[in-house]
């Protein structure tokens, strides 16, 4: 058995003297012997932990008032890092190369070094090997790693990266119409066309999250650069939307280094032709495994096991199977009348409908069509012209999250179910650092996650969820659906749930409610209906078929031109449940 390793990170944001006077050091049993294992650098003033002589008891980790120290023994030797930021600080395993001509992915929680292999990757960084105390130059490198990874080095000129950043949001700072953005990024409209993007004239502020998330695809893809990098492209986009970038990006890939970063892997799977594994934890370390086909790695992923590399990195599989919905009719808890609502180009109309006791409902449905208006009508931000809103107390998770100079600790503060509060920020990792941050400071994950948390712990009638999945990685997806269905076995109020990730819709919903109608111009919402009939129905409409996974029963759409696609479409059965 190789020898484990230790890694000891500590967040130097969330060390504070002043809230411990180092009871780190005090602590610890290697200390209290005579050796040092924690001491005080007199130039920072920061705890350093000597990795070689802690025994990893943990007795700081538990002690440290901010869970500020994170310590790892790890089961198995992953070699020296790719890269290490310094003392006590994250480091990165592994070197993930694209696969030049093909879709190459990432699979694997936020925060474990993806971006910082990309940079190497496009030698915007040199490796250091974990020694971070001198400079290194790309010959010492091509002499230390493995021939592949040589090779590679040697091919790529270097510098020229082109990312499509996860936090879309950013482009919203540049003040001014999308052409100005355009003009000063020195590229035409005209690539705005392939996406029938007619908004040169618009002001970015104003652009939806799916028409943001398009333009950010058009700028990165019209961009020269020697590596391709896609971080989470599908947030904001409804299916066909979603189908028509996997399509789009493997057609670009042909020629290209490209590396897609995605947390919807029902649109990876079809997008991806390799797979790289990233374990590890979050800003602490991270580490890539070897190369594997998209299935595989995917599966692998999910069940948390890398058969090549005889490796468990995770101690639980993920189960992306379907939620099955009882048989018996729910007990209708709410009801709302039909509900109309116009505007000078488009218009909106909701079918009445009831939601059980205890039951959650998935929206789906293309964008443009007004499940978001939906929502609003329900909670009272938006009044229908006929019809009313829901006279109920309402707990509203919005699509778009307000940052705000609130500290995390202080929302939450004012939940009214702590109980449910404390099962949420165990299952989606909010205790700790991020609890003394504002809002503002959050990344677009953890304000996702914040509000998904703060919204649960509400005392309410009913909950609406406007595409909680955005910005969650797959652990995170599945934390949230296992909450979802224990909330919703626990107490009467239904939920209900509009999000495109159609692994996630199925494994949380009882029923569904479908949009359908011409985007933008008018929209249409069904009542509830069975999961499965309405699983049929939207992927009809679509021309879409599905199929489940063998082994892991996750959805899996079928290629257009396969046989199994025209045997499903000849049988009417769009969603095969089997
Ligand atoms: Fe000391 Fe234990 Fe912390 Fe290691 S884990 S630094 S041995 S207290």
């Amino acid at each position: 058995m190789p020898e484990a390793q230790r890694i000891a990170v500590l967040d130097r944001d969330a060390c504070i003297k002043e809230k411990c006077g180092y009871v780190c050091e005090k602590v610890c049993p290697v200390n209290k012997m005579g050796e040092e294992a924690i001491s005080i650098d007199p130039q920072t003033n920061y705890p350093v932990i000597l990795e070689t002589a802690c025994i990893g008891c943990g007795i700081c980790v538990k002690r440290c008032p901010t869970k500020a120290i994170s310590i790892i023994n790890l089961s198995k030797d992953l070699g020296s890092p790719t890269y290490s930021y310094g003392v006590n600080a994250f480091r990165l395993y592994g070197f993930p190369l694209p696969v030049k001509g093909h879709v190459t992915s990432y699979v694997g929680r936020n925060g474990i070094g993806k971006t910082t292999a990309i940079r190497i990757l496009a030698k915007q960084i040199i490796p250091n090997f974990g020694d971070y105390t001198r400079d290194w130059d790309w010959e010492e490198v091509l002499d230390k790693v493995p021939v592949n990874v040589a090779k590679y080095f040697k091919d790529v000129e270097g510098g020229k990266l082109s990312i499509k950043p996860q936090n879309i949001e950013t482009l919203r700072a540049h003040n001014g119409t999308v052409l100005d953005l355009l003009n000063e990024l020195s590229l035409d409209s005209s690539i705005l066309e392939e996406w029938k993007l007619p908004i040169a004239d618009r002001q970015i502020d104003q652009l939806s999250g799916g028409e943001l998330q398009k333009l950010a695809i058009a700028i990165a893809t019209a961009k020269e650069a020697e590596l391709y990098f896609f971080d989470e492209p599908t947030n904001y986009l409804d299916i066909v939307e979603r189908l028509k970038v996997a399509v789009y990006l493997g057609d670009f890939a042909l020629d290209k280094s490209l590396i897609v970063v995605d947390h919807d892997l029902t649109i990876l799977d079809y997008m991806a032709d390799y797979v790289y594994v990233f374990f590890g934890q979050e800003s602490v370390y991270g580490a890539s495994s070897s190369v594997k086909s998209a299935r595989v790695g995917i599966n692998e992923y999910l069940e948390g096991y890398l058969k090549a590399e005889n490796l468990r990195f995770r101690e639980y599989a993920i189960n992306f199977g379907t939620y099955s919905p009882t048989t018996k009719k729910p007990k209708p808890y709410i009801s709302y009348g039909n509900l109309k609502k116009t505007f000078s180009s488009f218009e909106v109309e909701i079918e009445e409908g009831s939601i059980g006791e205890g039951e959650v409902v998935g929206v789906i449905g293309k964008n443009g069509l007004g499940k978001t208006l939906f929502m609003k009508m329900l909670a009272g931000v938006e009044k229908p012209d006929e019809g009313e809103s829901l006279d109920v107390k309402i707990a509203y998770k919005k699509q778009y999250l307000e940052p705000s100079d609130v500290l995390v600790k202080d929302l939450f503060a004012k939940a009214d179910d702590k109980a449910i509060l404390d099962r949420a920020k165990q299952l989606l990792h909010l205790d700790g650092p991020i609890l003394e941050k504002t809002l503002k400071q959050l990344s677009g994950g953890q304000l996702q996650r914040v509000a998904i948390a703060f919204t649960l712990s509400m005392n309410a009638d009913i909950y609406l969820f406007d595409e909680p999945s955005a910005f969650l990685d797959v652990e995170e997806r599945l934390a949230f659906s296992s909450l979802i269905r224990e909330i919703a076995a626990e107490r009467k109020s239904p939920i209900l749930v509009v999000d495109h990730d159609i692994a996630l819709i199925d494994r949380i919903s009882d029923r569904l409610i479908i949009f359908e109608g011409e985007s933008s111009v008018k929209g249409k919402a069904t009542p509830p209906m069975a999961k499965k009939k309405g699983l049929n129905y939207f992927l009809k409409s679509l021309g879409i078929t599905l199929r489940r996974d063998i082994d892991t029963k996750r959805p899996k759409i079928n290629k257009p031109w396969s046989k199994r696609d025209k045997e499903q479409k000849e049988k009417g059965e769009y969603f095969a449940d089997h």
